[in-house]
């Protein structure tokens, strides 16, 4: 039996969070900290040689060596690069130092960091810059404890080379713009607002043997061939299902562990999937919350690893069943608490809840593009639209209660009445009674309101969530600094207020939907909406460099034009990087293991039609027949792969922009592969068991 856990009191304790600093900081310079954390003032320099040696003595005590500045570059994972705190003092010994300086900056080589051509390799510097608004914190592997500071990381120029400069910098004007609205509505004395986000987590775990002998998921975190095995997820018995011993197990350790970082892991149960699972933990600020679903992506994997498991966070890790998004809860808080999202139970009545809703369903509208290129990753291409993620489509789902205080604007310009929830009915006596929600939920609507929040539900599981916040934050930062422009020079600003709601939402209707996203018809119908649909990776990421795009961002001091233009480019080139691992290591496994294997059972029934024929003097027609059949298949996995093999030829020696090259590899190569996977599936179902020479998707999925 395990010891109890006691929650309380491990929760945060490998973090130098808020009641560290309180504790161990001389007042003055905890007081100077906590102002910049909470209003987002300047940080004083002055301060950081106390906070660093604190930091550093804390850190010690918690048995930590090194500290790293650890960062979020351009490849969507997290970056570290450990240093030792002594320092020499001359007679052989050390002394374990660390000092502001070594706090608030780092340099280190950043060309070998994605920089979409902002940063060439002969002028690499780059520096990394401490982000005091996200805690530090000591990260435990099984013979190492590192103290982590969070930081920002930027060219020697100033561009910004990661996911966390933009995402700061996008808070920065959204948190502007609000207070500024926010003050029409006679709140003067906000002193800060923040988007909160919630980020929910799918995954999936397999056995960690079984993993090893797959190189496609070890190379490409995906499976590259697997017949369906004859039970999928038809019977919905994994969804809230019992959770195995083994996945309990899992479970338990991760929570620890997160819990010992401060993050608030809440909800857990098993997925639709068989063998697919989710976490979610309480929301929080949008950079703190961007840091730690980094930290629970990396624990995941690490203690999967420990636990014989293996994590896969690929968007499609398996054909024909479920695969694995990220649900982005996000909100606008102000910093005494109050959710500017928060309808109350009239909103009808709610002018200032109906005026920031207004602003939103606008700034989705204009910039569906931009949310849209926000969640492209090579991975996501196989789920959205793909009847089980919404489609690659932005629209909005309100519920029956708003879309009707939106439709009554609409019409007659007052909204004077908000339908209300009924009593449930369960026929039941000895069931409580209890009001339903004014609304039912929509699971099929790609940025849903759920009841005080927007869901936006097209993110893909492996994906950081800075950059759709990224684009949240400015899109709305800025039709709020337009709809500020205007009511600020009205006379009267109530009557101005309502009129801009009743325009906005008039204008921009077009993007609510209540209905069904998954279904064709609704395709059909946002195309005639004139709503965006970008398909793939590919078609969706000029966006960022339209001209709309690079004022839209300018404006707000988010990315400058090149910045934006490096983004453009890092995407092509993953999407051509990616694409082209995956397709050369298929070509690996067909050549070298799935044909040698084929082989080897056709001669088994070569031999075996032989040795009937000796033996008894009659044909074998079964294994004959088989034997055909087996070698059509082969002759065509052969042909599908010199064609594959052709295009990667073709591909690799391209001239031409990365654009033209991302291309190249969805149109050409990208398919291509899709018509070797096919014979290779068929040989799976027609070959014995023990010549096939990795394990099933019955054997991953099942046999956990
Ligand atoms: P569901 O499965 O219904 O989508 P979950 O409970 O799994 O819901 O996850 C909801 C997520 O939304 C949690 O991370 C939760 O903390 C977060 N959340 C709740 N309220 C807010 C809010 N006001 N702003 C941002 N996120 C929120
Ligand atoms: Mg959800």
């Amino acid at each position: 039996m395990k010891g109890k856990i006691n929650i309380s009191e491990i929760f945060g304790e490998n973090v130098f969070n808020d009641s560290v600093m309180r504790a161990r900081l001389p007042k003055a310079v905890y007081k100077e900290l906590r102002r910049t954390i909470e209003t987002g003032s300047e940080l004083n320099s002055e301060i950081a040689d106390v906070v660093a040696n604190e930091m550093k003595e804390w850190a010690i005590e918690k048995g930590a060596t090194h500290y790293t500045h650890w960062f979020q570059p351009m490849t969507g994972i997290t970056a570290e690069k450990h240093d030792a705190f002594i320092s020499p003092i001359g007679d052989g010994k050390v002394l374990m130092e660390f000092s502001g300086k070594e706090l608030i900056k780092g340099e280190s080589d950043a060309s070998s960091f994605p920089s979409g051509g902002l940063r060439a390799i002969f002028e690499a510097r780059g520096y990394t810059t401490w982000d005091c608004t996200s805690p530090a914190f000591i990260k435990e592997t099984d013979n190492a404890r590192i103290l982590c500071i969070p930081t920002a990381f930027c060219s020697y120029t100033g561009e910004a080379l990661d996911k966390k400069t933009p995402l700061l910098r996008s808070m920065q004007a959204l948190d502007k713009q609000a207070r500024r609205c926010l003050a029409l509505f006679g709140k003067t004395d906000v002193k800060k607002v923040t988007a909160s986000v919630g980020a929910e987590q799918e995954y999936f775990l397999i056995d960690k043997e079984k993993y090893l002998k797959r190189k496609d998921i070890i190379y490409t975190g995906r499976t590259l061939f697997g017949a369906m095995p004859p039970k999928g997820q038809e019977l919905d018995d994994h969804y809230y299902g019992s959770i195995k011993d083994r996945i309990a197990d899992f479970m338990e350790q991760l929570n620890i562990e997160l819990w010992k970082l401060g993050i608030t892991a809440k909800t857990q149960h098993n997925e639709v999937a068989p063998a697919q699972h989710e976490l979610a933990p309480i929301y929080e600020e949008g950079n703190i919350a961007t840091d730690h679903n980094q930290l629970i992506m990396e624990t995941m994997k690490r203690i999967a690893d420990s636990k014989g498991l293996h994590c896969m966070l690929h968007e499609k890790p398996f054909a024909g069943i479920n695969g694995s998004g990220k649900h982005n809860n996000w909100s606008i808080v102000t910093n005494d608490g109050h959710n500017l999202l928060e309808p109350g139970i009239t909103p009808h009545e709610n002018e200032q809840f109906l005026f920031f809703l207004a602003v939103i369903i606008k700034a989705v509208d204009l910039h569906g593009d931009l949310l849209r290129v926000s969640t492209a990753t090579p991975g996501n291409d196989h789920r959205l639209g793909a009847s089980e993620a919404p489609p690659a489509i932005i629209s909005i789902y309100l519920g029956e209660q708003l879309e009707d205080v939106i439709k009554q604007l609409d019409t007659t310009g007052e909204a004077t009445t908000s339908k209300q929830g009924d009593v449930l009915m369960t026929g039941v006596n000895t069931l409580p009674e209890f009001l339903k929600d004014a609304t039912d939920r929509n699971r099929t609507s790609p940025f849903a309101f759920t009841g005080n929040k927007f869901e936006f539900r097209m993110l893909g599981s492996s994906q950081s969530t800075a950059d759709p916040n990224i684009v949240l934050n400015t899109i709305v930062a800025d039709v709020l600094a337009e709809a500020a422009d205007e009511i600020e020079k009205a006379d009267n600003k109530a009557i101005a207020i309502h009129d801009y709601i009743r325009r906005t939402v008039s204008e921009h209707k077009r993007v609510i939907f209540n209905g069904n996203g998954y279904t064709d018809e609704w395709v059909a119908e946002a195309e005639k909406r004139g709503l965006p649909h970008l398909k793939s990776m590919v078609d969706s990421i000029h966006a960022l460099i339209t001209e709309k795009s690079i004022a839209l961002f300018e404006r707000h001091k988010v990315y400058t034009k090149a910045e934006l233009e490096a983004r453009h480019e890092i995407l092509f080139e993953e999407y051509v990087k990616k694409i082209n691992i995956e397709a050369i290591a298929m070509l690996n496994i067909v050549r070298k293991q799935i044909i040698p294997a084929v082989m080897k059972y056709q001669e088994s029934l070569a031999k075996s039609i032989l040795a009937v024929r000796e033996a008894i003097g009659e044909e074998a027609p079964v294994q004959s027949e088989l034997l055909r059949s087996i070698n059509e298949n082969l002759k065509e996995l052969y042909a599908a792969v010199g064609q594959l093999d052709a295009n990667c030829v073709e591909g690799n020696s391209m001239e031409g922009t990365m654009e033209e090259k991302a291309k190249f590899y969805y149109h050409s190569i990208f398919r291509s592969m899709s018509d070797v996977r096919r014979p290779a599936d068929r040989l799976e179902m027609l070959v014995d068991k023990t010549y096939w020479p990795f394990p099933s998707y019955g054997d991953l999925l099942f046999e956990v």
